[in-house]
């Protein structure tokens, strides 16, 4: 006996997101054709990957979205389903750096494009699992000193160049640095801003990196344990002292990381895959 059809139960949380943070969208069983999902206003669109045939795609929202009521529309064969995402607002601090002009120099070298682009593409595909599990551990153990947070409005040399796009630890030299969740690393080599970088995919468009490393102890394609050794803090690139700088991103966008240490990633995940 086949049990009746019921309609799709589309849920998507939390209801209220705050600027630079991230909502996911799940639907509680496979829809037919190839489902299709748009949030109007984000310039980059979210992913949506099938889990156990479920769609499920993280929808990120970068630190400067226009707080408001974002449409968000999902279709598939022979049916469609509308809902909002409210973007609510997130103070953001302002951090203002004086740099000399060798150092700017850098900043603005014409080989940081590729670079950046090369980034890019590795990020615009993504394992179609979650390879973590429950929460991410912070990057550095012991207590953090965090020099910059995330999303803060960057003012270099009296210029505005946007937004702070991770959290910033400062470290002594050497100090290790660890893999906050299960992951594959995409990339680990030396970037003109961004010094010696890494950056991990975690699945489902959910990446962290890591940049102005001393050492890097990891190369693409390795997989990483939470805790596992992927390098040591450095001043390597655009730096001003030993730091770690720590991004996640959803695809290309930049999201706060540290909620992902607070539970954020399992809770949203909890319950609901049934
Ligand atoms: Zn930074």
């Amino acid at each position: 006996m086949q049990l009746p059809a019921s309609a799709p139960v589309i849920t998507l949380r939390p209801a209220q997101v705050l600027q630079g943070d991230f909502a996911v969208l799940k639907v509680d069983q496979p829809l037919p054709g190839e489902p299709a999902l748009h949030v109007e206003g984000l310039s980059e669109q979210p992913k949506l990957f099938l889990l156990d045939r479920h769609p499920t795609a993280f929808i990120g929202i970068p630190a400067a979205a226009p707080v408001g009521t974002y449409p968000v529309r999902l279709t598939w064969e022979g049916g469609e389903w509308e809902g909002t995402l409210e973007v609510v607002r997130k103070d953001f601090t302002v951090d203002r750096l004086e740099v000399t002009a060798e150092q700017e120099q850098i900043y603005y070298d014409p080989r940081q494009a590729e670079q950046w682009e090369k980034l890019y593409r590795l990020r615009s595909t993504s394992f179609p699992e979650p390879l973590w599990q429950g929460a991410f551990r912070p990057p550095l153990d012991g207590e953090l000193w965090v020099t910059t947070y995330f999303g803060e409005i960057r003012i270099v040399n009296g210029v505005e160049t946007g937004r702070h796009s991770g959290m910033d630890f400062g470290a002594p030299l050497g100090t290790p640095i660890y893999a906050p969740a299960r992951g594959r690393v995409i990339l680990a080599e030396e970037f003109i801003v961004s010094g010696r970088t890494i950056v991990i995919d975690h699945g489902l468009n959910l990446f962290t990196a890591y940049y102005h490393c001393e050492e890097l102890l990891v190369q693409p394609g390795d997989w990483v344990e939470p805790g596992d050794p992927i390098g040591t803090v450095g001043s390597t690139g655009f730096s001003t002292g030993p730091h770690l700088h720590w991004t996640a991103t959803v695809g290309n966008t930049p999201v706060d990381p540290w909620p992902l240490t607070q539970g954020s990633v399992a809770d949203l995940f909890a319950g609901g895959r049934d």
